[in-house]
């Protein structure tokens, strides 16, 4: 298939700007599980505010962002995590989550001397139904772990602390190493009350946000999106003093994503390339292609909706693109999303650093 030629800047780079006390960090922008692009590490996002760090999803690559960020001031002295309060998975899709386990079982050593609070770890509950199988009719494709087939934030957390014993047995009795259990308070977000997902995975909508944490001058609030049949899946909103910043996650075009960024300063949104989308699935047999293209066009935003339907409808006075399918898309092709939208719009690139307000 062709998927395009590579992105313009072959390596992250970092903004020469002067650095504002709230910021955000593209720490990877590609979106999908799919590697292509040496120059865009899996889809995360960091938000700075003074001397905190909040990290939306954790794609493949992330943690080593993180390092090549310049953002954490411990890590010469094993102390990468110091400034780290909290961590948001927007839903469970292995391309928003890889670097999780990497990160979970080193991270006491990298918060080595750490007196700041354990890290506040957010993610989607239990999935309390399998999602429906596409087309109608298909043959039911066996079901991975029967007896947990949908664990949740605090589940999938629980696996790999299993999964790690060895590691982190070996070094808390050798090396008087904490576990990960002191390090992170993992929470899947209560949906009781609000939805319970089925089958289809379309969210209701909402009419307010969910709160999620109010950490000092920095309220975090979520919203159901639609990634269906993938559900839940939420978008964060952070406001703090100096603008507000949304992260999408992976949705297509969402009205309570929209009423989430309602005048926001900064939209970081998902966006593919339909074009790409029907490239793909032309290589496809029909067996595969329908299911692949129902998930490409029908559970994500494309160029064309992300500027005029999505940051247009919701007021956002900045967009940034980010989770970009395919990562190695020409930018010429992301630009077209500024066509019915009247802000500014920013194609997303791994390590630069958008200042948020004025405030140095
Ligand atoms: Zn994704
Ligand atoms: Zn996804």
């Amino acid at each position: 298939m062709t998927l395009g030629t590579t992105a313009a800047c072959a390596t992250p780079r970092r903004s020469t700007e002067p650095l504002a006390r709230t910021r955000i960090v593209p720490l990877g922008t590609a979106g999908g599980p799919t590697l292509l692009d040496p120059a865009r590490a899996g889809v995360s996002t960091a938000i700075v505010h003074a001397d905190r760090i909040y990290l939306v999803d954790l794609g493949l690559g992330a943690y080593q962002r993180l390092v090549q960020s310049g953002i954490a001031p411990g890590l010469a002295n094993g102390d990468l995590l110091e400034n780290v309060r909290g961590i948001f998975f927007t839903h469970l899709h292995s391309d928003h989550i890889a670097d999780w386990p990497a990160l979970y079982v080193t991270g006491v050593s990298n918060a080595i001397g750490r007196t700041a609070p354990p890290i506040q770890v957010w993610g989607p509950g239990v999935r309390p139904t399998l999602p429906r199988v596409f087309p109608p009719g298909r043959p039911q494709p066996p079901v991975f772990e029967p007896g947990d087939p949908g664990p949740g934030t605090v589940g999938m957390t629980s696996h790999l602390r299993q999964a790690f014993a060895t590691d982190i047995n070996d070094r808390s009795r050798d090396s008087a190493l904490a576990g990960p259990d002191t390090l992170f308070e993992v929470h899947d977000i209560d949906l009781a009350g609000i939805w319970t997902p089925d089958l289809d995975g379309e969210p209701p909508r909402l009419s307010a946000p969910i709160h999620i944490w109010q950490d000092g001058d920095v309220t975090i609030t979520a919203t159901l999106v639609d990634h269906h049949p993938t559900a839940p899946a939420f978008a964060y909103r952070f406001d703090t003093p100096d603008g507000s910043i949304v992260i999408s996650g992976d949705t297509t075009v969402s009205k309570n994503l929209i009423d989430l960024a309602h005048d926001t300063d900064y939209l970081v949104h998902e966006v593919i390339d339909a074009q790409f989308a029907e490239q793909v699935v032309a290589h496809l047999p029909p067996d595969k292609a329908a299911p692949m293209r129902e998930h490409l066009l029908s559970a994500h935003t494309t160029i064309e909706q992300v500027g005029a339907q999505v940051a247009q409808a919701a007021r956002a006075r900045n967009l940034v693109l980010s989770h970009l399918v395919p990562a190695n898309n020409p930018i010429a092709r992301w630009k077209l999303a500024q066509q019915g939208y009247s802000g500014r719009l920013v194609i997303g690139n791994d390590l630069d650093a958008l200042n948020v307000g004025v405030s140095a």
